[in-house]
Formats: C-alpha cells, structure tokens, sequence
C-alpha cells in the first residue's frame, strides 16, 4: 500500500479557460484507516465540465472549491485496506474520491463496480453520471415520442453521444452539432445520428438546422446555450421540449454573453424550457443502469472512452475536454 498520496488542489481559480498552474500538485502522508473507513487506490478519474464551476468561485449548481482545496470529482479504484464491513481488499470501487492517488473515505460513500456488466471504467461515463444525465434528461425532462425530432448539442462528448443514441432508440429522428468533421463523421457513421452539424465551420446554423430538420425540432437537449440555441429556438415545433442541461459555451467567458432574447418564441409555441440536475434522479439509477447495461449488451448504445495516460496529465486533460479535444468520456488513467 501507498504511504503517499499525490494529489491535485486548486491553486487559484482561472480567468477565463482554466491554465495548468491554476492547480498544485501536492504529496501528502496517507492517514491512518479508522473504523468504517476504506483506502482506494484510483485507478480511474473523471474530468468533467461541472469541475468549472466549482472553481470558478461564483454561484453553481456544484458545490464550490475553495482555494488550496482537494479537486473533487468521481474515480474508481481497488480497495487496498479497510475497516468497513462491505468492503474488502481488492474490491474495485466508485465514488467521490477526487484527484487524487489514493483516497481514505467512508465506506458509506462508496459503491462496488460490477465488471460483469462492463468494465469499471464505465462508472464513470455511460454507466455513471454522465450516462444516467443523458438517460432522465433525455426520457424524464424531454419525454421524446416515436417521430420526434430531437436536436442535441455537443454531441460527441459523454453525455450527447448517449442522448443522440437513446433518443434513436425511442424512434426519434436525431440530429447533432459537434466541434469537428472527425466529430460530425463519428456521431453519424458510428452511432447513428440521422445528420450531425461542425458548428465550428458552419456559417449558417439556423440555415443548416432548417435543412436538417425539415419537421421542426420537438426536443432541444441543450450542453452548450449560445448560437447554437438561439438557432434551435427559431425552428422549436408546437409543444416541443427543450432540456436545459449544460451551457459549455458560457463557462468560461470572463463576461456573460447576451443574446438575442427569443423566449417569444416559446408562447405561439407552448415551449416548455426547463433545467434538470442529474442527482434529482439519484433514486432511480439502478433502474438505469440495468437499461442501458442491456442497450449495451444488445449494441443499442454504444460508447467510447477518451483515456490520458497518467496521473499528472489530469489538469491538461480536463483543460483539453473543455476545449473540445475528446470523442466521447475524457478519463485520465492513474
Ligand atoms: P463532453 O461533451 O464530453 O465534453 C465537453 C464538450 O463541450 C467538448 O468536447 C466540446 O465539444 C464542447 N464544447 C466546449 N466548448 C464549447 C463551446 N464554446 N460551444 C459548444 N460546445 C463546446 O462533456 P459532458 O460531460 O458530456 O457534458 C456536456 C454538458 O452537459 C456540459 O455542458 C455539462 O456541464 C452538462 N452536464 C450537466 C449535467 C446536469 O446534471 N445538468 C450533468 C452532466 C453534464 P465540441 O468539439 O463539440 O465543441
């Protein structure tokens, strides 16, 4: 076992895209495990775009981080002692454990990984938060009917790329935007979008989205707000459903954008907007899982990890996520 525990704290908040001396690396002595207690070495941590907005130091829907301050986020890992009934030694375990090598947690806090269904690493994308994010957004919030059109943006990232599958799944007709041709090619070619659009090089996205979606739009799961939601809220069908889940293009602005002010649109429309946070579902996850667990098995819902290598690249690989460099989950491999 691991005497020392490399791990990552804030080391100021960013202005604007966060940079990598926005974070310190830090050895620190492993404490000692106390009753109910588990030590996890992680094998697997997850960047994600919330990780923002805990460090941005203003209001969020994540709690914040503060300055000097262990990075939080979801891992997995293997059990390498424990004082918690449920747990054993080589158990391998998810749960809020941080950036970091080696997490002492309560035991309360953790959940086994089961590698029959899929490998562990998938707790922490379409079999975890992620996934179960585009799994209730999707059927809970934006309750899609066979014939539908559904638009979703950021498409090839974690959540999209789910979102775009089950929604094809439920007979939908699907039609993404992403920020690449290889993004584009990979949403169409591989998991069967309908039509997907480079918001990056089109000039026109109302145009393009009105060519595309010649029926209207019925459901708009938003990742990224901006333009591209300004064009979507033009083309909104009658009663249509837009699924208010992230607005990454906002995120790391120094200035709010404004845009054009389209809620007009939505009365002749009787467009219902609404924001969900993934957690409000917690309850029902099991339920989840064992869907999507079988839309795996069947080759229904497909998905792809995005791995860096090693512990030290976990600032520039969430740096990176932001900025558009993954196809699918981003997860740093300890
Ligand atoms: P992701 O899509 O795997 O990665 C983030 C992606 O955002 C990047 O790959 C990039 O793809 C896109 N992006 C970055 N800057 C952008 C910009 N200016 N305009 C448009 N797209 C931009 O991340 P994820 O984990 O699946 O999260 C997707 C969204 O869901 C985020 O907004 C996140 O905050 C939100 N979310 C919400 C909840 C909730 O409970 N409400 C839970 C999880 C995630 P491109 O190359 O396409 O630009």
């Amino acid at each position: 076992m691991k005497r020392t525990n490399r791990r990552f704290v804030l080391a100021r908040r960013p202005a604007g895209y966060p940079v990598e001396e926005d974070f310190r690396l830090e050895e620190v002595p492993v404490p000692e495990v106390r009753h109910r207690e588990v030590v996890v070495e992680t094998t697997h941590l997850s960047v994600d775009p919330y990780m923002r907005g805990r460090i941005a130091g203003t209001a969020s829907y994540a709690a914040a981080i503060e300055i000097g301050g262990l990075m939080g986020g979801g891992a997995v890992g293997r059990v390498v002692a424990s004082q918690h009934p449920a747990f054993a030694e080589g158990d391998m375990v998810t749960g809020n454990l941080g950036w970091q090598e080696v997490a002492v947690t309560d035991g309360g806090a953790l959940r086994k990984g089961d590698p029959m269904i899929a490998p562990i690493s998938t707790a922490l994308g379409i079999l975890g938060m992620p996934g179960m994010t585009a799994y209730f957004g999707l059927l809970e919030v934006g309750r899609p009917q066979p014939g539908d059109t559904v638009v979703v943006s950021a498409a090839a990232g974690a959540v999209g790329s789910a979102v775009g599958q089950i929604a094809k799944i439920m007979g939908c007709r699907v039609v993404g935007s992403a920020g690449s041709d290889e993004k584009v090619r990979h949403v169409v070619d591989e998991l069967g979008f309908d039509a997907a659009i480079n918001y990056r090089t089109e000039s026109d996205y109302h145009a393009r989205l009105r060519w595309l979606c010649p029926n209207g739009i019925d459901v708009y799961f938003d990742n990224v707000g901006g333009n591209m939601t300004d064009a979507v809220f033009h083309l909104l069908n009658l009663r249509a459903r837009v699924v208010v889940c992230g607005q990454i293009s906002q995120y790391n602005l120094e200035k709010p954008e404004l845009g054009p002010r389209l809620l007009g649109q939505l009365i002749g429309k009787r467009a219902r907007v609404e924001g969900f946070i993934v957690s409000d579902f917690s309850q029902h996850y099991e339920r989840a899982v064992t869907r999507m667990a079988e839309w795996i098995r069947t080759g229904a819902l497909k998905y792809r990890e995005d791995v860096v290598e090693g512990f030290a690249q976990t600032p520039a690989a969430f740096i990176s996520m932001l900025k558009g460099d993954n196809i699918g989950k981003r997860i740093v491999k300890v």
